[in-house]
């Protein structure tokens, strides 16, 4: 069975970069029958929070992913253990006792020579003496994973035919001097201990892969497929990280935007696809395609998911908003939607219909307005009314076109612009709509 794993680091909140991650392993998942996996990266103690751990889960329920599993890699420190010691007794882990100062020096000598910065595995070469006097000192050894140093080629599920020498790679450091694990290697144990079988994440992890890839086959476990999407960059081309804090997905939702607006745009930016707004997840699985994902880097601009948010507004049925909306009804609702940009632009429209206010009626208007109000049809009001009261009034006066509508449109709304009157009109019914014809002569 098909299982894909969302692996965020519990140390803040997800942004939309995140968020296309979820959203692209989700659809994944759903195209191929699979399960989706939630798992926190919370390795590092200091900077996980459990609050931000509930933040996350809440945003992508609210984004519409409900995970089928969710694992810590907090609870299985055991296992990492286990995995660790088997690659220490076959010398894949091996000790180093290195300080930071030390590596940093020798990286400036190494830079300073035209080198490539790369760990000359130094602690290898320790003899028994050497390993038990740093032991003496205090120092605690950290654990470097020894690569093969070869070619590594994978077929990449987004970026095609894959290879990286691990030759020209530092080995890793697996585990800290505190005993800690590294991301590098708790994801490898979880992915095989869980099973996950596609590992689709942002391509700043391709070198990494090149890395898991000898680890996975160090313990013996199976590889997974791997997809590496392109990363996101914003309207000015640079990179998002600094507007990150606005581009949160829980600030998205607080300035009111759909959640299907961010999914239909985060599902479709970089792919050969024209961005549209889906209602559901459905829509966005018949079309879905790995192979579809431009290896140019998306470009994100927060003024078009906002035109998205509105297009998606504008055909969403009442039934997907009725329980968020709480106020009006169905007619209410088809009245009003074309003019929103975002749902809680609804307000301003329901106070419009149903509350006070200011009537415009430009002097020369007056008496215009006064036959219109003469002319009212009686009640019962319906999707007729507004063309019989309008050719009336136009048979009378004989205007037409805008200057026909819009005196109508300022003394029953107060506003140039909004929703087809033909649809209002029996919202706001008779006895207000003559009352504020009638505005001025009272
Ligand atoms: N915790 C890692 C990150 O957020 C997960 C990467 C992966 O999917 O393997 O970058």
């Amino acid at each position: 069975m098909t299982l894909v794993r969302f692996a965020p680091s519990p140390t803040g909140l997800i942004h939309i970069g995140n968020a296309r991650t979820a959203i692209i392993n989700f659809l994944f998942a759903r195209k191929n029958a699979g399960q989706f996996l939630l798992r926190f990266d919370d390795t590092d103690l200091e900077r996980s929070k459990p609050e931000y751990a509930a933040a996350i889960a809440e945003d992508l329920e609210w984004l519409g992913i409900h995970p089928d599993q969710v694992e810590k890699q907090s609870a299985r420190t055991a296992r990492y253990d286990e995995a660790a010691n088997l690659l220490k007794a076959e010398g894949r882990l091996y000790p180093c006792y290195e300080t930071p100062d030390e590596l940093d020096r020798r990286r400036k000598r190494q830079l300073a020579r035209g080198l490539p910065p790369v760990y000359d595995r130094a602690a290898l070469k320790l003899t028994d003496e050497e390993r038990a006097k740093f032991e003496a000192e205090g120092r605690k050894p950290h654990w470097r994973f020894r690569l093969d140093q070869r070619r590594v080629e994978w077929n990449d599920l987004v970026r095609g035919p894959q290879h990286i020498d691990t030759a020209s790679l530092s080995d890793p450091v697996l585990v800290r001097g505190d005993g800690s694990y590294l991301y590098t290697f708790t994801s490898v144990v979880d992915d095989i201990d869980l099973g996950v079988t596609h590992v689709i994440r942002g391509e700043d992890h391709v070198v990494n892969t090149a890395v898991q890839i000898e680890i996975f086959e160090a313990l013996r476990g199976h590889v997974p497929h791997f997809a590496h999407h392109s990363l996101l960059i914003g309207a000015d081309g640079k990179g998002l990280s600094k507007r990150l804090g606005s581009l949160s997905i829980r600030s998205l939702r607080d300035q009111g935007l759909e959640a299907m607006a961010v999914v239909s745009h985060t599902a479709l930016l970089g792919t050969s696809e024209s961005i549209h707004p889906c209602v559901s997840y459905d829509e966005l699985i018949d079309g879905f395609d790995l192979g579809k994902l431009s290896r140019a880097p998306a470009r994100f601009d927060e003024a078009e998911l906002r035109h998205l948010n509105a297009r998606l507004l504008h055909m969403l049925p009442y039934a997907a908003v009725k329980d968020r909306l709480r106020f009006g009804d169905e007619a209410f609702w088809l009245a009003v939607r074309g003019n929103l940009e975002l749902l809680s632009d609804a307000r301003r429209w329901w106070d419009v219909v149903t509350g006070e206010i200011t009537p415009v009626i430009v002097p020369e208007d007056r008496e215009f307005v006064a036959t219109a109000a003469r002319l009212l049809p009686a009640e019962p009001w319906g999707e007729t009314t507004w063309a019989e009261w309008t050719n009336a009034v136009k048979a009378a006066t004989e205007r037409k076109g805008k200057g026909l509508f819009m005196p109508l449109r300022l003394a029953l709304t107060g506003l140039d612009h909004g929703p087809e009157l033909a649809a209002l009109l029996p919202l706001i019914g008779r006895e207000k709509s003559l009352k504020r014809l009638e505005a001025i002569a009272n």
